[in-house]
């Protein structure tokens, strides 16, 4: 690709926090999915949050274990370094730089509002204030790159809403210096649910693993949870969500892998039993994970490569942070050094 190409090509930019062992379905199908196709058609930034893993209280050693197991799962669903520039968040000290003076820009109740907060407090003992300025440091996280579109999970959306405003109000007050982003949100698979509790959607920080799938799982284990999915009562496969919540979310999962529409789906297990369906969505998710759960592992056995990669990600990275950063403390009006 030349220079000039790069240039025209819209920017996609998104990150997934370091806040477990494995990456489930929803943050595989909702954007990791999308981040792989993206790094063929964009200029694509993908980062590894894990100062936003902070926000809630995190084991200093599993963090750091978890930031290379997260950069492996990327490079293991597909991720191209040679593509994509693939970074840690704490590598590029521009992102809480810029922080800051978004903070300055949010407002108090503007920050309360934001439903991930209103359910991560309801959840924590101790509620950080880092919790409540969360969504500063992720309009800090796209802005700084100037991204164009955010690949991101429907959970998402009232926090991009709120980095588009903020963009706008600097823009506003101080001169055009950001780049307002587009929400890059699927329709269907955009929100994937707990197997256990279909209303809630599956979560790395759900109480109880059992209704959630991680990319990583075993093939036996993978299987046991959709064999042991909550659906209802009644016996008919069809897409409902508001009425069939579990079945529903099966099949989007479905849809997912296989690629075929949800009317396909449902047309294909028309007259069968809720035992089929889970049966054939294990074995195809089995199928379809294997090659993502063998390279990463093949990945994770040479921590120093992964290392190497994540530098290279972050020179790159820095180049375009660092330039964003001074414009953007010129035009508040910090003097020079
Ligand atoms: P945590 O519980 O620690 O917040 P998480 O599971 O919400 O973890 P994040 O790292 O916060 O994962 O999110 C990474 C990406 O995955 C985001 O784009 C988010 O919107 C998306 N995502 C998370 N959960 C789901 C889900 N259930 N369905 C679809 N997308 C999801
Ligand atoms: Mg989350």
């Amino acid at each position: 690709m030349t220079i000039s190409e790069l240039q025209t090509q819209s920017r996609s930019l998104s990150g997934i926090q370091a806040t477990s062992d494995s990456l489930h379905l929803g943050n595989y199908i909702g954007a990791l999915q999308q981040f792989v196709e993206q790094q063929d058609t964009h200029d694509a930034f993908f980062f590894i949050a894990n100062m936003h893993a902070i926000t809630v209280e995190q084991d200093p050693t599993e963090l750091r274990d978890r930031t290379l197991r997260t950069a492996a799962q990327f490079l293991g669903a597909g991720l191209d370094p040679e593509k994509s520039t693939i970074f840690v968040q704490s590598h590029i000290p521009a992102h809480a730089q810029l922080s800051w003076v978004l903070e300055c820009l949010t407002g108090l109740g503007e920050a309360q509002r934001m439903t991930q907060f209103k359910d991560k407090a309801g959840k924590n003992e101790h509620v950080s204030l880092g919790l409540l300025t969360y969504p500063a440091l992720m309009a800090a996280d796209i802005l700084l790159y100037q991204a164009d579109v955010v690949p991101v999970g429907e959970d998402q959306r009232q926090h991009l809403e709120l980095t588009r405003n903020l963009a706008e109000r600097f823009n506003h007050r101080y001169g055009q210096t950001f780049t307002v982003p587009e929400p890059g949100i699927l329709k269907e698979t955009a929100k994937i649910y707990d197997l256990q509790d279909p209303t809630a959607k599956m979560s790395k920080s759900a109480p109880s693993p059992a209704g959630r799938i991680d990319i990583l799982d075993e093939p036996k284990v993978l299987a046991k949870k959709f064999k042991s999915a909550v659906t209802d009562n009644d016996t008919v496969i069809a897409y409902d969500p508001e009425g069939k919540p579990g079945v529903s979310n099966l099949l989007t999962i479905y849809s997912a892998f296989s690629g075929t529409p949800i009317p396909g789906v449902v047309a294909e297990f028309d007259g069968k039993m809720y035992g089929h369906l889970k049966v054939a969505l294990a074995d195809l998710a089995v199928e379809s994970l294997r090659p993502v759960r063998e390279r990463t592992q093949e990945l994770l056995n040479d921590p120093a490569e992964l290392a190497r990669m994540l530098h290279i990600g972050a020179d790159k990275a820095a180049a375009i942070a660092e330039t964003t950063i001074r414009e953007v403390y010129e035009r508040v009006g910090f003097l020079s050094r």
